[in-house]
């Protein structure tokens, strides 16, 4: 079993990608489903949650507002720390889990703070997506209404491409258009079944 991690900084395509290799019958889990599930009502994780962060971080649903707890621990390094010390060891131990229980020959863990984490252990290779700022924060402000200056203090936060360049063993560049990405995804594809088979 070869295990992917997929990772790329917000709006290089991560999304996109993971679903072309989903057509192509590959399993796929993503960091942040996971950590979704895990702070679903009536977990232990949404219970602490609640306690440390006061009612005022549900949604009116009862849900953990989610895009409100990552705007608070944005903007406080040790609330981040906090909730990152909770998460992650729970994400990480799901992950595993679950990548060993797949039968396809390789699987794609998608990861996006995959460096930013230090969660490069639970993988065999590092796949980046990468593409220019300016077009992920256009792609981005379409994508989730959102005005360009909070899409560039999110890009600020993260690694920039040139850093994961640097540690991945593969990279899409995702610049053009959608059947540019999908040839790359099938690219890939193939190279991953090959290498899974040499294993
Ligand atoms: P991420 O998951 O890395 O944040 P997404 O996969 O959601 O990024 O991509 C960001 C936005 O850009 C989405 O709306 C997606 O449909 C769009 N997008 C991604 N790749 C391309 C592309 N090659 N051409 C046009 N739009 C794209």
């Amino acid at each position: 079993m070869l295990r992917i991690g997929l990772t790329g900084g917000i709006g290089s395509g991560k999304s996109t990608v993971e679903a072309l290799f989903r057509e192509l019958g590959v399993p796929v889990l993503d960091a942040d489903q996971v950590a979704r599930e895990l702070v679903a009502p009536g977990s232990e994780l949404f219970d602490r949650i609640r306690e440390h962060f006061g009612e005022s971080i549900l949604a009116p649903d009862g849900e953990l507002d989610r895009a409100r707890l990552r705007r608070r621990v944005f903007a406080n390094p040790g609330e981040r720390r906090w909730l990152e010390a909770l998460l992650h060891p729970e994400v990480r131990a799901r992950m595993a889990a679950w990548a060993e229980a797949q039968l396809h020959p390789y699987v794609v863990l998608s990861i996006p703070l995959l460096f930013e984490s230090g969660m490069q252990d639970l993988v065999d290779r590092i796949l980046v997506v990468v593409c220019d700022p300016q077009t992920r924060i256009r792609r981005v402000c379409r994508r989730d209404g959102i005005p360009p200056e909070e899409v560039e203090a999110m890009l600020r936060s993260q690694w920039t491409d040139e850093k994961r360049r640097s540690l991945a063993d593969d990279v899409i560049e995702n610049q053009g258009d959608l059947e540019a990405l999908r040839r790359e995804v099938e690219r890939l594809h193939r190279r991953y079944l090959t290498l899974a088979g040499a294993r």
